[in-house]
């Protein structure tokens, strides 16, 4: 497939994406430009302490400060192997079985970051007085390694992930790092576990990564960590929900919202999912899988869940579109999957494909009575929820204020578009329908 492009980023506005090199270097620069040499531009340079005050850098601090570096990493390797969990079983989708190793780096503002280590998984020790435990300086990231069609593992577009992680570290005043180091040190523990807890004869298999950092200073002050840990753990999760029947969703109250304009939405800390539980165990015992977050007055549509909404109607002037919230006002996470679905779209669904019309493809800010009223005038073509976990799980009801808005699925069990996007994605992330060598599968060279 040809290099797909991106959406050209619009100077001077907060329209820039967290994922791109580019958005990164910006999102740093705005807060500590002291981070940017090391975190975006080049490689193998040190950098400042982020707790330096910005206007003040003295270039003498930045030789003593050690940057992260995944070739220091040493290695210890486990003597208690784990039992690999049977396919389909209760304990495999428990969450809560993970495989032989973690990652685990330190690090301080007096020396950076000290060697990194690959060590057998396991607990790992706090003071009560740590600052992720009363702060939440806490963010992380949601990846997948699959066991592809063809025998090897990858990544799907890993890098975006790294620079999200440094974009979300940024906002919650953790250490900068180079991303392509966190990269590698992922890699690493992929390559290392991978053989056993992705074996070979089980394609179409995946553990889920989670790449995480927190503040560890035993202190109760509330100021910049000063201390930090990052650690990369890989996970058993339940097979790929295939959600086919559609998802249900439960539009938030008028009380309740999950990010706001000066807020956290787009930075994946774990400071934005505690408070939005109360809402998710509500909406469950109520038989819906999840939330769809709306926003101010006008109940803008910003996420479902942890996974970006996707909606296909047609306007009143008859025009086919694709639409998602777009990111200006920085209360929508940039996904990954939105992002490539995006992508996707504009490379092959702007002219008809096979059976499908061309659509138009659309970010902007909407809301809840255009769905509703697209419904009513039967424009309402179709929605989805795209995101790492869910992956793409068609919707087939949204209930708000009382009603609820049918969702048609033209292919009964999900909608045309939807079914595309998925199997797209699927070719990418397990190497197969002539996809094996698609630039955003990342193959992993095992151990
Ligand atoms: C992780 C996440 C998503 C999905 O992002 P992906 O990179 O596609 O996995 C969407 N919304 C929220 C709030 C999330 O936390």
């Amino acid at each position: 497939m040809a290099p797909i492009a991106i959406t050209p980023p619009v100077e001077g506005t907060e329209t820039l994406s967290h994922l791109t090199e580019q958005g990164i270097a910006h999102a740093v620069q705005k807060s500590a430009p002291s981070q940017l040499k090391s975190a975006s531009m080049t490689d193998n340079i040190t950098s400042t302490p982020p707790s330096e005050p910005q206007s003040k850098v003295e270039p003498a601090i930045e030789a003593t400060i050690a940057e992260l570096d995944a070739s220091k990493i040493q290695c210890t390797y486990t003597t208690a192997p784990r039992t690999v969990p049977e396919v389909g079983s209760a304990e495999m989708a428990s969450q809560k079985v993970c495989s032989d190793h973690m990652i685990q780096a330190q690090w301080n503002s007096e020396q950076g970051w000290a060697a990194p280590t690959l060590q057998p998984y396991g607990p790992i020790s706090l003071a009560p007085t740590a600052s992720c435990l009363h702060y939440a300086t806490e963010c992380f990231e949601g990846m997948k390694l699959y066991r592809g069609y063809d025998g090897k593992l990858r990544l799907f577009r890993p890098n975006l992930n790294c620079n999200r992680m440094l974009m979300s570290t940024n906002r919650i005043a953790l250490p900068a790092f180079p991303p392509k180091e966190l990269l590698k040190l992922i890699v690493k523990l992929c390559a290392t576990d991978g053989a056993k807890w992705l074996p070979k004869d089980r394609p179409g298999q995946f553990l889920y990564i989670r790449p995480t950092m927190i503040a560890s200073d035993p202190a109760l002050g509330v100021e910049r960590p000063k201390e930090a840990m990052l650690f990369v753990i890989l996970c058993c999760f339940a097979p790929m929900g295939n959600m086919n029947g559609g998802i249900k969703l439960l539009a938030s109250q008028d009380d309740m919202c999950r990010a706001w304009p000066g807020g956290f939405g787009y930075a994946k800390v774990g400071a934005n999912y505690g408070p939005s539980l109360v809402a998710q165990g509500e909406a469950r015992k109520q038989g819906y899988h999840q939330i769809l977050w709306l926003f101010g007055e006008d109940c803008t549509i910003t996420e479902a869940g942890a996974s970006n909404f996707f909606v296909v109607w047609r306007t009143k002037e008859g025009k086919l579109q694709l639409v998602t919230a777009d990111l200006n006002e920085k209360i929508v996470l940039d996904g990954v999957t939105r992002r490539s679905i995006l992508e996707l779209a504009r490379a092959k669904l702007t002219s008809t494909h096979g059976d499908l019309e061309a659509v138009e493809i659309v970010e902007r800010k909407f809301n809840i009575f255009e769905i509703v009223e697209a419904a009513k005038e039967g424009r309402l073509v179709e929605a989805f929820a795209a995101g790492t976990a869910w992956f793409v799980a068609p919707i087939s009801q949204i209930h708000f204020r009382g009603s609820d808005i049918e969702v048609p699925m033209v292919k009964g069990e999900i909608g045309a578009y939807a079914e595309v996007f998925r199997g797209w994605l699927q070719g990418i992330m397990w190497g197969s329908d002539g996809m094996e060598s698609h630039e955003w599968g990342h193959v992993v060279d095992e151990a």
